[in-house]
């Protein structure tokens, strides 16, 4: 197992307080992980300002070399990231191997063919005598900040169209999750130039907080808590970074009377729960039409009531626990003060998944409304709420009344409708008669307090990117 940060082209330890490292499936320790000190944050901030100045000279084609080796690296490695990330956060390890990996390995390979097809507006001579022309170029060095949800593949989302731009990183996994952070360290030590990529460790307040403030990082990313990003906002206004946040979410999912109702209690059941609903898109905040609400509630709870989790056999698991104990007792504090309610009711699940470990049971609460608790805050965890409504407009303003704005999905036959209702929504992304359908030529991020910052695709790329002017006198 690799343990050390990479700083420059060295690996170290970090000298300041153990982190636990724990095995969410059983609560035991993994490892124990010292966080770096504020001069190895330094350090690694430094390396990657030495680095700038070769790397982002470096040609679109010359990039694209080293992430496609990137890619193939992880690709090759597989079974071996995945069991790590699978230890490290309780995936069940079919969904890290056949959903997770593929999709962090074609999201290096999509940029490097990004990076060499971006198109930009036509030069010309606007004043007479004068050419000018628009260049997109890298930023400067970027403080990369990961949560503890999907380690590998934020970690993809962010290097991977930083690194196509031309810039420089150090970056920080979540404290909870850092194992293949430090793992992909290795590999890409062995692939890109000194500096290019740097990986420290440690906890937000301390380690996260020493990247935020650091006055030579030009640009932060980071993907997390809205109160998380407000700090990062905060420190930004200091010296004037640039940001690219990607906040929290409470998707909200439409389920019109006409909906093909066992398509949509089989999407909710997957990605209502999908790693433990510890997603920032997952189908938690259903919106049921009056007409069907009775049927789809009862077949909502049947299903979700065989979910599998915490089998032996990790073959036949559907999710993992949640990620540590206290977030197992925030899920479980949601549930409790929700079925105190009694227009609420818990028709599936609402109890501790496990002795050991920190399962939690896939939970439906029927009966929720608007002002309810359980609507408006993220719960992050395998926990889905259903509200009736009598009018189409109504459920619109409901799904729109939040202050998260990241997801959403329609569900309904009648395409008008859809597209109606589509048009409507306040989220950087609306499924229809579908949710959770990601892929890297289309663009992840919110709207509203969810962040502003897009993951994957090309407008990743004009994120991790400035837009400049050169003009010649002739
Ligand atoms: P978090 O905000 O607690 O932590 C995220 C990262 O920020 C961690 O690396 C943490 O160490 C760091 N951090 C915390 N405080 C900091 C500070 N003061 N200064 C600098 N860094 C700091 O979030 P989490 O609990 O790890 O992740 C869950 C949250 O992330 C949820 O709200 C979820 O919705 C959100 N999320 C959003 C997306 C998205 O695409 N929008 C994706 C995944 C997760």
């Amino acid at each position: 197992m690799d343990t050390q940060m990479l700083i420059g082209t060295k690996f170290e330890a970090g000298t300041e307080t153990d982190e636990r490292i724990l095995n969410p499936k059983t609560g035991e320790l993994i490892v124990d992980l010292p966080e770096a000190s504020l001069a190895q944050v330094e350090a690694a901030v430094d390396a990657a300002e030495g680095a700038f100045v070769s790397w982002s000279q470096t040609t679109p084609g010359q990039r694209a070399g080293y992430l496609l080796a990137i890619a193939d690296a992880i690709e090759k490695d597989a079974a071996a990231f995945a069991a790590l990330e699978s230890l490290n956060c309780g995936k069940p390890i079919n969904a890290v191997l056949n959903d997770e990996i593929p999709a962090i390995v074609d999201c290096y390979r999509f940029f490097a063919g990004a990076i060499r097809t971006l198109q930009a507006p036509v030069s010309g001579e606007y004043l007479p005598g004068f050419t000018s022309m628009i260049r997109r170029d890298a930023v400067g060095v970027i403080g990369s900040i990961a949560p503890w949800n999907y380690p590998l593949m934020m970690m993809a989302w962010k290097l991977a169209p930083a690194l196509a731009g031309g810039n420089t990183i150090v970056f920080k996994p979540s404290e909870q999750t850092p194992l293949t952070a430090l793992k992909l360290a290795k590999v890409m030590a062995d692939i890109l130039p000194e500096g290019v990529v740097n990986v420290v460790l440690g906890r937000g307040e301390s380690v996260g907080n020493a990247l935020i403030n650091n006055p030579k990082i030009q640009m932060l990313s980071i993907t997390g808590d809205i109160a998380t990003g407000k700090k990062v906002m905060t420190a930004a206004a200091k010296t004037v970074k640039r940001t690219h946040l990607e906040l929290g979410g409470k998707a909200p999912v439409i389920v019109h009377d006409d909906a093909h109702i066992d398509a949509v209690v089989s999407a909710v059941r997957t990605f209502g729960y999908y790693n433990a609903g510890q997603d920032c898109t997952a189908a938690c905040r259903i919106y049921a039409a009056d007409k069907i609400y009775d049927r789809f509630v009862a077949d909502l709870a049947a299903a979700v009531s065989t979910i599998k989790f915490n089998q032996a056999d990790d073959a036949e698991n559907e999710i993992g626990p949640l990620i540590s104990k206290r977030q197992r007792d925030r899920v479980e504090s949601f549930v409790t003060r929700a079925a105190e309610h009694k227009h609420m009711e818990v028709v599936a699940g609402g109890k501790l998944g496990s002795d050991k470990g920190f399962f939690y049971t896939p939970t439906v609460i029927a009966g929720a409304t608007q002002d309810d608790e359980i609507v408006r805050r993220e719960v992050f965890g395998p926990v889905v709420s259903v509200t009736r409504f009598t009018e189409a407009e109504q459920a619109v303003a409901w799904a729109n009344d939040s202050d998260y704005g990241l997801a959403s999905s329609v569900w309904t036959k009648d395409i008008s409708r859809a597209m109606q209702t589509a048009a409507k929504l306040r989220y950087g992304c609306t499924w229809i008669n579908t949710h959770f359908m990601l892929c890297n030529e289309m663009p992840h991020g919110g709207m509203k307090q969810s962040g502003y910052g897009k993951d994957m695709s090309v407008y990743a790329l004009e994120d991790y990117t400035t837009v400049r002017h050169v003009m010649i006198a002739h």
